[in-house]
């Protein structure tokens, strides 16, 4: 990074942006904590942000984009979607809107085990191309890398189809992709479920380990408890997998202080996460991924986010997109949520869908801008009559434009 005048010729310059929000340590802005500068611009050459200074000091470029009037930031990441899936579950929302208890919808075969017969159906191109449409989507609002889990195939066959598909799509957003197959006990093994979770670590993860970054489980009442989610993420690190959990969401299950104690990346949900939990986290440094999408459609408490920011765990936003509990496919509405719902400042909803999802990915050059950062960018303009400022995009729910989307060092949108 310089604030030297640049040699050479840019593949790509974005001029003078009104706002920029680096989220680096260094270089411009540096002293703000969202390394927030104005007048600069950013240049990249060969796939790799190459220069950020100011705009007298900017390289010739081919291709130029006038930041006037514009806010710059890193491109956003979602470190949490279950993004492939196939079948609607509109109705059933409707009739959860008119009281019927999920246990009643899960019981006639509705709920999540309609989505597993759906997607258990689809061929690997339709799921692929339903969830490309909805990473465009995402990609439409300034995000460039989305972590995409499996979990609705609940079998070899069709939990590898699923992380197939998602890799798939890696042309539209970087696809981060994670096995969750054990998402939930599927209805043929309800009175085996030891022998589902055998079939997990015995059939479905030789299988699709190739095929995934990260481990997931969804441990809690209803699901996994916490001695078969710690065997299956045992086996999943075994095979060289990252891991990840779904914890403390319905119910204590101490799940996230196991998973900390194994070298899990992140946790997510948190919701009744307790003090041991926290302290687990902050002692392994684990990420502590919040989905406020999913706490509103639930009707949830908070998770303690006073208590979280106070132990020092970093905190990171996802949308949990999915067709049931979460059907959220708009980060900033997530920041505005976090704020709202979770206790959030704007500075942490910001650093929420940029670094510190990246840092939940343990992707460290995702989220932030400077040399050495990924290449990618988002560009906004303000809400109508707003100025160029972070705050104007998480205060106003769905008035946010992104103009431009950049992933490595190409423009992608606009
Ligand atoms: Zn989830």
């Amino acid at each position: 990074m310089s604030t030297h005048r640049a040699q050479g010729r840019a593949d790509l310059l974005v001029s003078g942006l009104s706002t920029l929000y680096t989220l680096a340590p260094d270089g411009p802005g540096a002293a703000d904590e969202l390394g927030r500068a104005e007048g600069q611009s950013v240049a990249f050459r060969d796939g790799a942000l190459w220069w950020i200074g100011p705009q007298a000091h900017e390289p010739e470029a081919d291709e130029i984009i006038d930041g006037d009037g514009l806010i710059g930031l890193p491109g956003l990441v979602d470190p949490h979607t279950h993004a492939v899936w196939a079948g609607s579950r509109a109705a059933e929302f409707a009739r959860r809107l008119a009281g019927v208890p999920y246990s009643q919808i899960l019981e006639e075969g509705g709920g999540i085990l309609s989505t597993v017969a759906a997607t258990r159906r689809a061929d690997r191109g339709a799921l692929a191309e339903d969830a490309r449409a909805r990473l465009v989507g995402l990609r439409s609002h300034g995000i460039t890398t989305v972590e995409v889990k499996s979990g609705y195939g609940l079998r070899p066959d069709a939990e590898l189809r699923c992380l197939r598909a998602a890799a798939d799509c890696n042309d539209t957003v970087r696809v981060v992709p994670t096995f969750l197959g054990a998402h939930t006990v599927p209805a043929e093994w309800r009175h085996q479920r030891d022998r589902y979770v055998r079939q997990i670590i015995e059939e479905q993860l030789p299988l699709v380990a190739p095929h995934a970054d990260f481990i997931d489980v969804y441990c809690d009442r209803g699901a996994f408890s916490l001695d078969e989610a710690v065997a299956i993420l045992q086996a999943g690190r075994a095979m060289g997998l990252r891991i990840k959990a779904h914890a403390e969401q319905v119910c204590h299950t101490g799940i996230a202080a196991a998973a900390a104690a194994l070298g899990a990346v992140s946790v997510e949900h948190l919701e009744r996460i307790d003090e041991a939990g926290i302290a687990a986290l902050a002692a392994h440094g684990t990420v502590a991924v919040l989905l406020p999408g999913a706490q509103l459609y639930l009707r949830d408490p908070a998770p303690p986010v006073a208590a979280l920011r106070s132990a020092g765990v970093v905190l990171a936003l996802g949308t949990d997109l999915n067709p049931g509990s979460s059907p959220v496919h708009d980060p900033w509405a997530v920041a505005t949520l976090a704020t709202l719902i979770q206790g959030f400042t704007i500075p942490e909803a910001v650093r929420g869908i940029t670094r510190s999802a990246g840092a939940a990915l343990a992707r460290p050059e995702l989220g932030w801008l400077g040399v050495g950062s990924a290449a990618d960018m988002a560009i906004f303009a303000p809400p109508p009559g707003e100025p160029p400022e972070v705050e104007s995009l998480v205060q106003h729910l769905g008035a946010h434009r992104a103009l431009y989307v950049i992933r490595d060092g190409t423009l992608v949108v606009g």
